[in-house]
């Protein structure tokens, strides 16, 4: 996660997106010096020297207001806004340690993950480390990615690549139903972790 927090309040930026890997870490944010009240910016990831996405922020004392543009599989960007409350706990050593709150759960985190249109906590999505549903989920969604790049587009959130000159009609149909069938899976299997019902997962995937 990146950052500039120069101060700037963004409005609603059309550049602003978020993915699957992108979260919220509060240990860097104060370690930015970014939970003053009052300060605001731009939150961004990359990786390697390609930037996935970004969300704008602000900060008041006892919140964060995230905001940024969704795009559901296959469907139309909407802008989104999201509170984050904050929980403060003394430390064993004096001060204050500031936590976030999980949206869905209330539960006390540190990390809140953009795996969906909201962040919400790990426990919520159950992006457990190295469990077989998130290994499951990745490889669904690298074959997804493996054949949009074998047919020359990268970006997720770009309409499907057009079939490449020299490549049979066959061929490109059926790369494309294995690429759209990974994908949709990979959202269902997520949806399903979330305990969220099948308008969810429908809403997600953009059908
Ligand atoms: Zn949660």
């Amino acid at each position: 996660m990146g950052g500039s927090g120069s101060g700037n309040y963004l409005r609603w930026s059309t550049k602003s997106t978020t993915g699957s890997q992108h979260r919220v870490d509060i240990r860097w944010l104060k370690k930015q010096g970014y939970l003053r009240p009052g300060a605001s910016g731009l939150l961004s990831w990359s990786r390697g020297d390609e930037q996935t996405g970004s969300i704008g922020y602000r900060m008041e004392h006892d919140r964060m207001i995230l905001n940024y543009r969704h795009r559901p599989h296959g469907g139309e960007w909407e802008d989104v806004e999201q509170t984050i409350s904050f929980d403060r706990t003394s430390c064993n050593y004096g001060g204050l340690r500031t936590w976030l709150l999980c949206p869905r759960c209330w539960k006390r985190v540190a990390l809140l993950y953009g795996a969906g249109r909201y962040f919400f906590c790990r426990h919520c999505y159950n992006l457990t480390y190295g469990s077989q549903q998130v290994q499951r989920y990745d490889r669904l969604m690298m074959k997804a990615r493996a054949i949009r790049e074998r047919l020359g587009g990268s970006d997720p959130s770009m309409p499907f690549p057009e079939k490449p000159k020299g490549m049979h009609w066959d061929t490109y149909q059926r790369l494309r139903e294995e690429s759209e069938q990974a994908n949709h899976l990979s959202w269902l299997l997520i949806g399903k972790q979330f305990g969220f019902d099948d308008g969810w997962v429908e809403d997600m995937i953009g059908e």
